[in-house]
């Protein structure tokens, strides 16, 4: 349920509004728009009697959301969030440029990269240390070994950065990691995600492999619900019954999602395509469709790299792709 409530509504008024509501064991999120301030309501709404609050002189209108996300809905949050990651905004009209190679594989190989990704304009580097791999005898990630290098290459280029994590148990090490990354796969690590909620950091949550947009929403509300409201979502394609590319990049996730959350949203054409000459037409897509980022592995020797090799730009490739990205920025769609 949503509460809307009038211009200049007194406080005290809406003080006892809320004591109300929290007798009833009813959370209240307030969100403060420019020409309106609503009030979510959190919990089992259905003891509320909404013509009760309509009645009162504070409250504009009362509504009942049917949608299961709540913290998540645009309803309860008109307005688009926008997600501090180490001083770069997402969702803030800026388009970021998240760039960088499936895994870190070596000191050389991450701050090489870095290197030419921020030079070509990326605005935050990714890079794998825990590797979901289908296969167990295909490489891993350098796990611990992989975060220090890759918060070299941050040192060595002031680029916030991103990686996943895997399990609970790894969180430890991600103290210095500025952006937090839930894979596909985890998508629905409901104890994952919880956890998440419960840290002070920006979540980057891609969709599972053949989650609708509601269960992505019900995952993103995981974390919000347990108090951190930094999360930003990755489109990464989602898996169908054709084979002529690696998943199929639902880009209509963009405009429907604007409508149903006021979350940021990244695509990750990489993933989504799996070939590298794949990835420059559907970023460029992409951005037009009005994402407010874009996640592309770029590798300095792709036929040699230890995952995603096929899917991966050079830095050369990367830097076409960043101009192109940019020449469609002014026509892009706007939420
Ligand atoms: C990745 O970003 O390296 C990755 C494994 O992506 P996804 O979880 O989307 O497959
Ligand atoms: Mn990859």
């Amino acid at each position: 349920m949503i509460v809307i409530l009038k211009k200049d509504h007194d406080a005290e008024q809406l003080a006892n509004l809320k004591d109300w509501l929290k007798g009833m064991n009813i959370g209240v999120h307030m969100s403060e728009g420019s020409s309106q301030t609503v009030m979510g309501l959190i919990g089992d709404t259905t003891v509320v009697d909404a013509d009760l609050i309509r009645a009162l002189s504070i409250v504009e209108d009362v509504k009942r959301v049917q949608e299961p996300y709540k913290k998540v809905n645009r309803k309860f949050h008109p307005v688009n969030s926008i997600i501090d990651v180490d001083g770069e905004e997402v969702g803030g009209g800026k388009m970021q440029i998240i760039a960088g190679p499936c895994s870190i594989e070596s000191e050389e190989q991450i701050c090489g990269i870095a290197q030419s990704v921020k030079a070509a304009g990326a605005t935050m580097l990714r890079g794998g240390a825990f590797k979901p791999r289908t296969s167990p005898y295909a490489f891993q990630g350098l796990r611990k070994e992989g975060i220090e290098l890759l918060l070299q290459a941050k040192k060595l280029t002031g680029l916030p950065i991103v990686t996943e994590v895997m399990d609970i148990s790894q969180l430890e090490m991600f103290g210095d990691v500025d952006f937090v990354q839930v894979g596909a796969r985890n998508m629905q690590n409901f104890e994952l995600l919880k956890e998440l909620g419960r840290i002070k950091k920006p979540i980057l949550l891609k969709r599972g492999l053949s989650s609708t947009i509601e269960e992505w929403l019900m995952s993103a509300e995981y974390i919000m619900s347990e108090g951190n409201e930094e999360v930003v979502l990755c489109e990464r394609g989602i898996r169908t019954f054709e084979t002529a590319t690696r998943n199929t990049l639902d880009l209509a996730a963009i405009p429907v999602l604007k409508e149903m959350t006021h979350l940021p949203i990244i695509v990750d054409p990489s993933h989504a395509t799996g070939y590298s000459r794949l990835v420059a037409p559907m970023a460029v897509a992409a951005a037009a469709a009005g994402a407010d980022g874009l996640m592309i592995e770029v590798h300095n020797d792709p036929q040699r790299a230890f995952s995603d090799g096929i899917q991966s730009q050079t830095p050369e490739q990367f830097a076409q792709t960043v101009e192109k990205i940019e020449a469609v920025l002014p026509h892009a769609y706007k939420y």
